[in-house]
């Protein structure tokens, strides 16, 4: 389990350094960003370079950035910017990220969101840039399973991240590579607003697992309105437990509140989570939670 170790490593460092940027008073948008991206460029997720292959043999990527941040007068102001089926960025979320800030649009996908991304000064790689021999690998070893299941579980290691700053902006932010050999053109939860990702006043959340189930579900938006008078643990839970399991889907979801307070839960085979507390000025990580399965 020498990749998992490592992964909760650089899980942990892209945290703190989300942590630091907080606490030096930056916002909650900038650190799902900076936690999203130094994920994406780790090769061990899923998202960004070494993300899962289609079944053709490409990346794909989704992408979704969301947040709610306080006007002059209190007043909560939401936007959100989503990219699909992109191939040629190392970072999806900042894309995201542009769409949401620099154009009137909330999802761009495909060739569309490549060109718009080099209007928007952020450089195009090959798509062989983010393919890992990894991923290659095992894109071999899971085309025959695909070919005979007609398709294939979640990858693990799509990355999420969801914060609140010292001015209570809420932010929240999902990529990935998608799952494993999925048709050509198939856009998951990851890039879809209300499904994988999602903010309001009430809090934030962001989800992984099985693209069409959560999609379905709605999940993340049920989730946040879910908060009024819940604690994020319990809203997590019962999210996962009465909107996932019942369809007997996977997935897993991370969810913070206009009070800073965390909740996930999952019932993935794996799923990692760190947190950083800032009343306690402390992080810590979370190996996989397991919840009992409704059948
Ligand atoms: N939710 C992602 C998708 O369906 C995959 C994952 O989270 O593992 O595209």
């Amino acid at each position: 389990m020498e990749d998992r170790t490592e992964r909760r490593q650089a899980l942990l460092a892209a945290v703190r350094r989300g942590a630091d940027l907080l606490r030096e008073g930056g916002s909650a948008l900038d650190a799902v960003q900076v936690t999203v991206a130094e994920l994406e460029d780790d090769t061990r997720f899923n998202a960004g370079t070494g993300s899962v292959l289609n079944s053709v043999g490409t990346v794909e990527m989704d992408a979704s950035v969301m947040v709610m941040e306080r006007g002059r007068g209190g007043e909560a102001r939401i936007s959100a910017g989503a990219v699909a089926a992109v191939s040629r960025v190392k970072n999806p979320l900042m894309l995201a990220r542009a769409v949401m800030e620099e154009t009137a649009h909330v999802m761009l996908a495909g060739s569309g969101a490549h060109r718009f991304a080099r209007r928007a000064g952020i450089e195009l790689c090959r798509v062989e840039d983010l393919i890992t021999a990894r991923a290659r690998e095992r894109w071999r070893a899971r085309q025959l399973q695909f070919r005979k299941q007609g398709s294939s579980a979640a990858a693990p290691s799509t990355v999420g991240a969801v914060a609140i700053d010292s001015n209570g902006n809420i932010a929240a932010g999902t990529s990935t590579g998608g799952i494993p050999g999925k048709i050509p053109g198939r856009v998951g939860d990851s890039a879809i607003v209300g499904a994988g990702t999602f903010v309001s006043a009430r809090g934030g959340a962001s989800a992984t697992g099985h693209g069409e189930a959560i999609i379905l579900a709605g999940l993340c938006r049920e989730a946040v309105a879910a908060l009024l008078g819940q604690s994020p643990s319990s809203v997590a839970r019962r999210a996962v437990a009465t909107l996932l399991a019942p369809a007997k889907a996977e997935g897993g979801i991370v969810i913070v509140d206009r009070k800073a307070r965390i909740g996930f839960a999952h019932n993935a085979a794996a799923m990692q989570v760190a947190t950083f507390d800032s009343a306690e000025l402390r992080h810590c990580w979370v190996e996989p939670l397991r919840l009992a399965r409704t059948s």
